[in-house]
């Protein structure tokens, strides 16, 4: 069924179903469109996220905003979000009880939005999503899944701000990325 926006966001905000709610300072449902065409998934709030209660506001939130951009979209034009809503402490990785636990929201907002793909960031939401591990591996590529949705699978910011890192695979993902846009909006 599909659940309407403000309703996923309102039960996320409320949520205690995991140990995360101990922790958290602020939950951190995601942002943007209500019906976007891309949808962004990341791994957890970090620090900044957990005290604005924003997605994607510290380093790896400036790197993602910048290559948005190079997509000629706006923030507000896309939606973003994270496998869970709830800041795990020191950023630990989730646990599987908690990804568990928070996964039904996610799959709400994906119902509610219902993108034209869903851009998974980093290892955690590549195996939430499609259990599937190793993005070095599988990076780059679209998945059309049984669920009907288009899957487009890129590293994670933050691991490209890592010296030595992953900088170059992710910029080069999001020309691929920017291309399919391209070919979509001239089918329109
Ligand atoms: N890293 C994430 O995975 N998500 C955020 O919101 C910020 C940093
Ligand atoms: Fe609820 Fe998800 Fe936060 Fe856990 S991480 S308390 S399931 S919103």
């Amino acid at each position: 069924m599909k659940i309407k926006h403000e309703v996923i966001n309102k039960a996320i905000l409320e949520c205690k179903e995991c140990r995360l709610c101990e922790s958290r300072t602020k939950v951190v449902p995601g942002e943007g469109h209500p019906f976007a065409e891309l949808m962004f998934i990341g791994e957890a709030p970090g620090k900044e996220e957990d005290e604005s209660g924003s997605p994607f506001v510290g380093r790896s939130g400036a790197l993602l905003s910048k290559l948005i951009l190079g997509l000629g979209l706006g923030r507000g034009q896309v939606f973003i979000t994270n496998i869970v809503k709830c800041r795990p402490p020191g950023n630990r990785m989730p646990e599987l009880e908690e990804v568990t636990a928070c996964k039904k929201y996610l799959d709400q907002q994906i119902k509610s939005i219902d993108p034209k793909i869903i851009v998974l960031m980093g290892n955690v939401a590549l195996f939430s999503c499609l259990k599937r591990s190793g993005v070095g591996t599988w990076r780059g590529n679209f998945f059309n899944e049984q669920d009907g949705r288009t899957y487009f699978v890129t590293c994670h910011p933050a691991a490209a701000l890592h010296a030595g890192g992953w900088m170059k695979a992710l910029s080069e993902d999001f020309k691929t990325l920017g291309a399919k846009i391209e070919q979509m909006r001239k089918k329109k």
